[in-house]
């Protein structure tokens, strides 16, 4: 509730006229005590992660192989029941903790200084605030999460988020009521830490919502605007910490990607994405070396295989831990599947990017490698200088 009567009133304690969104917040807030503004944010709460995984939804439900290049884990299909069960449970979690939750915090609100009066904080100062409030979240989640995948922590409480191994964008906040608690105390120190406007408490609660259904959404989304953001994990990088699930130990933080480097909890998914990248570039390779009339369609077939071999390499550690979901159109994936593998810090960086994986190519059929012997020698009969280059590109293929 404002301490002024009237704009007036307003007006003569700023000593100066009220801008428009000033104004806005006189008319809308002046009348309605500081607690019911606070619980706005539960209201939020609810409208956000109602609203905003829909359209993730409907693309779900209507997956072609065009919406499929941008699926994360193209295997796994979700019905609107799946779905919609868990909205379910997600909307009960709500009822039941977080709601209470955030209305019995009001004290806590009011002791931190969050401050609901004129003047409004201008955009710049949001900004930095929010910005302030994201890099302290996201340092003290990654602590706290990484604390959760410690034996019975996992076992009691995490492995509940830990269910949706290809998470969707209603799967954001599904999780044990114990870990709403402790996740949710991270979201508090931003705030603790630099007391700002009601309105910057709510947008950053509101980014925070839509920042966590994103990166839930099991979509790669190339439009996004989160692409601009440094250091900004993004879906496939959360992802592959649902991919692999209970016995990760890689990408804890819940938004940037720094805390992991720094700690060293990202070297499982920077070797998948380097293999990732290396099958890539051998495909294109293939794909360059290979005539289009004979070999389009074998390559094609060739590259698939070798997708999902890679997926099986020959090291043992490296097999309980496959190549990210995208990679192995192949794999099989259960999307609520519990236990998989071994910790994910268990793969040297370096020193199996040079042999293990890429050996099963040798194992290959003839009929998938990308060109005959024949076509070949008919390639090696052109010129000098090309045959050299061919013979370089066919070793290469041989890997
Ligand atoms: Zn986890
Ligand atoms: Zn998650």
């Amino acid at each position: 509730m404002l301490p002024f009567q009237t704009l007036e009133g307003a007006e003569v304690f700023l000593g100066r006229n009220l801008t428009f969104a000033e104004t806005l917040w006189f008319k809308y807030s002046a009348r309605k005590p500081d607690y019911i503004l606070y619980c706005h944010n539960t209201l939020f709460l609810f409208i956000f992660y109602t609203l905003v995984p829909l359209p993730f939804v409907v693309i779900e439900l209507m997956r072609s192989k065009k919406i499929d290049q941008f699926k994360i884990q193209p295997k796994i299909k979700n019905s609107l029941s799946d779905m919609f069960d868990c909205y379910r449970k997600v909307m009960l979690t709500f009822v039941l903790v977080v709601g209470p939750l955030q209305i019995f915090s009001y004290p806590v609100i009011k002791m931190i200084g969050i401050r609901t009066s004129l003047p409004l904080p201008s955009g710049w100062e949001m900004f930095w605030q929010i910005v302030v409030y994201f890099l302290v979240e996201d340092y003290a989640n990654y602590w706290l999460h990484r604390l959760l995948h410690n034996g019975w922590g996992y076992q009691k409480i995490h492995r509940v988020h830990h269910e949706y191994t290809a998470p969707i964008g209603f799967a954001a906040p599904y999780a044990h009521w114990a870990e709403i608690i402790i996740l949710g105390f991270a979201s508090f120190l931003g705030p603790l830490i630099v007391p700002g406007h009601m309105i910057t408490f709510w947008l950053w609660f509101i980014l925070r919502q839509m920042e966590a259904i994103e990166t839930h959404s099991g979509y790669e989304c190339p439009w996004s605007p989160s692409k601009f953001i440094p250091f900004y994990g993004g879906a496939i990088y959360h992802d592959y910490h649902h991919y692999v699930g209970g016995n990760c130990q890689s990408n804890f933080a819940s938004v940037f990607t720094y805390c992991d480097y720094i700690y060293g909890t990202d070297k499982g998914y920077r070797y998948q994405k380097e293999v990732l990248e290396k099958t890539r570039e051998k495909s294109k390779q293939k794909e360059i070396w290979s005539s289009p009339a004979a070999g389009s369609r074998n390559l094609s077939a060739g590259c698939l295989f070798a997708l999902h071999l890679s997926s099986r390499p020959s090291n043992p550690s490296l097999r309980a831990n496959p190549p990210f979901a995208k990679l192995c159109p192949f794999a099989t994936a259960n999307p609520r599947r519990r236990e998989v593998s071994p910790p994910a810090r268990f793969l040297p960086l370096s020193s199996q990017l040079k042999t293990p994986p890429f050996a099963f190519a040798q194992t290959l059929p003839s009929r998938y490698m990308p060109l005959a012997a024949s076509e070949n020698a008919k390639l090696r009969r052109t010129s000098y200088g090309r045959r050299r280059s061919i013979i370089a590109g066919s070793r290469n293929m041989q890997i």
